[in-house]
């Protein structure tokens, strides 16, 4: 637990109280989000596939990711969806805080990925990350290593100004827009490492950066990510 943020946090309850990201209730000021919504967003990770971070009937390990293994702590709907929404829309960290600290606790069961060196945040575009004060997949990351002690690394990914965020996008377009990730200009050379970000939709931007950290040497590239969508559980 960082101490700092949860002194923050209680300063902020008093002048701004604590709510659950996703259906709005009151919390106390310590608490992410309501116990009720913890649970209906719960998903296991052996409903994913560990490969690529889909439901196993959405499976798209066919084209290959560029990653090694996946995972996701929700499906991107009804309660996860609001709590991300919230936090994209800077309303509330909570659900970053949340889901990365879930992350954390599943990392620290899994003996290959405790033995990574690193956590690499998808990153966000300098212009962006001003207006919105922080970068969302920085925040899972930070709630990761909060967990796993594993550090987040600077430098490894960037992002070009002038790119429009990818799930504003068609499925082309998409695929034009990675263009948008280059190397940070860090030598990974033999890094083990964890990438994550908010949401797994295409896989086309996790696929891009992963490729993008195995060019600059990285040995290995797990996914992380707080929610994964899926189609046929989408409501
Ligand atoms: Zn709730
Ligand atoms: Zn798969």
């Amino acid at each position: 637990m960082n101490r700092m943020r949860n002194c923050c946090r209680f300063f902020l309850d008093l002048l701004y109280p604590n709510r659950c990201p996703c259906c709005d209730a009151f919390l106390p000021w310590n608490a992410y989000l309501c116990s009720a919504c913890m649970e209906k967003i719960h998903v296991s990770p052996d409903a994913l596939c560990r490969k690529c971070g889909k439901a196993k009937e959405e499976c798209m390990c066919a084209v290959l990711p560029a990653y090694d293994e996946a995972i996701a702590i929700s499906y991107y709907k009804k309660e996860a969806k609001s709590g991300l929404i919230a936090m994209k829309k800077s309303t509330s960290r909570n659900f970053g805080w949340y889901a990365g600290e879930q992350i954390g606790k599943w990392i620290l069961e899994q003996p290959d990925w405790m033995m990574t060196d690193g956590i690499v945040p998808v990153p966000m575009s300098f212009g962006k990350r001003m207006l919105r004060g922080y970068n969302q997949a920085e925040l899972i990351a930070k709630g990761i290593a909060s967990v796993t002690h594993i550090p987040v690394l600077k430098n490894c990914l960037k992002k070009k100004h002038g790119y429009r965020a990818q799930h504003t996008l068609g499925a082309g377009a998409r695929a034009e827009n990675t263009e948008a990730f280059q190397p940070g200009g860090r030598d990974l050379r033999g890094y083990r490492l964890i990438l994550c970000d908010d949401i797994l939709t295409t896989g086309i931007t996790m696929n891009r950066c992963a490729e993008l950290l195995k060019e600059s040497g990285a040995e290995a590239v797990y996914a992380a990510v707080a929610a994964t969508t899926c189609r046929k559980r989408e409501e």
